[in-house]
């Protein structure tokens, strides 16, 4: 049987159990998460703006007669 908890969360960034009010136990741990989001999302745009770049070089070339 679990023991039963009061009212909680996971850190966000490392899973510890946190208040419930609260989304990381700390700020590293919120300071981490945020670096990580902002790293996630520059892949992202980069592989967004690669694809592009790739479709749009693939359409001149099926359409662009040299
Ligand atoms: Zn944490």
């Amino acid at each position: 049987m679990p023991e039963r908890l009061p009212q909680h969360k996971h850190c966000l960034n490392c899973g510890r159990a946190v208040s419930a009010s609260k989304d990381f136990c700390s700020d590293d741990c919120e300071e981490d998460r945020i670096g990580m989001l902002r790293r996630k999302r520059r892949q992202l745009l980069i592989l967004y703006v690669g694809s592009i770049i790739v479709l749009l070089m693939a359409v001149i070339f099926s359409t662009v007669r040299f």
